[in-house]
């Protein structure tokens, strides 16, 4: 059994959102195929991961270090042992050779979506749904059948933001979601203020709600908006201050007594064994939001869940950044909190497939063969395109 071809396609995102600190309007997206020598029903099988949203596509990264070192590896150090397909850990560390540890930046993402295609191949090799290859690699009996979900949006349009706003939650409400997620920090706080009082409108309780400030605020903001928020009973504050600023994290942690979410800017075991040592989550609290996707893919995810397990933290406090198949699989696979989604934003890879139902608040997750992505209508051109034989 062989990798015989990797190949990556630059996939921009559709819808001109933003939050406090960033638009996404020309965010792209890298989507890889890999083509495998092995056959079912006359076609190729082929795995197809991609590096989450809300940064950018790493093609020069694939193509110049990844892909060649990926094709230079002997083939049988790639095999899972036991025939089970490819081994995702041995093809995430054959990318990897000669990169120093540390500094992950762009890298985590690009490996990443060679790893998790890795995932899909061998989900589509064994005909199940990789929730369950997921499940049975990390020892866990059996995949969730649905799981968890919460609306992330609430972005700062150009015009009338706040009435939009409560539209938007209102149409998310509609479709089966229960409880949202809105940005802040992209306004005066009494304008912010305004926005989470017409969140509350649909939302109905603060526990239904979370705001996000993408990482925004200075420690005086911080502590200012924590302080503003204390009696709403949020579900969470998110990122109040820059992602690797673990004493500002600690600040907030030690002052706000709801729950402080942060993560989804880390992309390493040890970077998450920072934020528990030094950042003042609290086990049983706080919510941790690693991305696979943006950080080198599912076996360093799993390294990251063992980190925290030993810290006392709970898997259900885990809830993955990007609201996509791949992430719903994971959380899943490895029996999580829940899961985003990013409804009718961040196309063609936001959201779900057809086949997942959105019923109070929680969606299923698909029958489908590796991560579905086939499935997506807006995705599958994207693949058609790239896994083109
Ligand atoms: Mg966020």
């Amino acid at each position: 059994m062989r990798i015989t071809e990797v190949r990556d396609l630059t996939v921009p995102l559709v819808g001109g959102v933003a939050n406090a600190v960033v638009s996404f309007a020309d965010h792209t997206v890298s989507l890889v195929a890999l083509v495998s020598d092995q056959r079912r029903q006359g076609r190729p099988v082929i795995g197809f991961g991609f590096n989450s949203i809300g940064r950018f596509g790493q093609s020069g990264i694939l193509r110049e270090r990844l892909f060649p070192r990926l094709l230079a590896a002997d083939p049988d150090s790639l095999l899972a042992p036991g025939g089970e397909g490819f081994d995702a850990a041995a093809v995430a560390a054959a990318v990897m050779r000669n990169e120093k540890p540390g500094g992950h930046g762009d890298r985590a993402g690009a490996v990443a979506a060679v790893e998790l295609a890795v995932w899909d191949l061998n989900a589509k090799l064994a005909g199940e749904p990789a929730c369950r290859t997921i499940a049975r690699r990390f020892g866990r009996r059996a995949p969730h059948a649905d799981v968890a979900v919460y609306a992330a949006g609430g972005y700062y349009y150009p015009d009338d933001s706040t009435a939009r706003l409560g539209d938007e939650l209102r149409g998310y409400a509609a479709r089966g979601f229960e409880a949202f997620k809105i940005k802040i920090g992209g306004a005066p706080l009494d304008v912010d203020l305004d926005r989470i009082d017409a969140a509350l409108d649909v939302a109905g309780d603060g526990s239904a709600l979370a705001v996000d400030a993408n990482g925004r605020f200075d420690e005086d903001q911080a502590l200012r908006y924590a302080e503003a928020l204390e009696g709403y009973g949020l579900r969470w504050y998110e990122e109040p201050g820059d992602p690797l600023d673990f004493d500002l994290n600690r600040s907030i942690a030690k002052t706000y007594r709801g729950a402080v979410a942060t993560g989804e800017n880390l992309f390493s075991a040890a970077d998450a064994r920072n934020l528990v040592r030094y950042g003042g989550m609290r086990p049983g609290l706080d919510v941790l939001q690693m991305d696979p996707g943006l950080s080198y893919g599912i076996t360093e995810y799993g390294r990251m869940l063992s980190v925290l397990e030993q810290a006392g933290f709970h898997r259900g406090q885990c809830l993955p950044h990007g609201g996509h198949l791949i992430n719903l699989h994971v959380v899943a696979g490895l029996g999580l909190g829940g899961c985003e989604a990013y409804p009718g934003v961040f196309q063609p890879f936001g959201g779900y497939s057809p086949a997942c139902r959105i019923d109070g608040g929680r969606v299923t997750v698909p029958e489908d063969p590796g991560f579905g992505l086939e499935q997506k209508p807006e995705l599958a051109p994207f693949l058609d395109r790239l896994g083109e034989t």
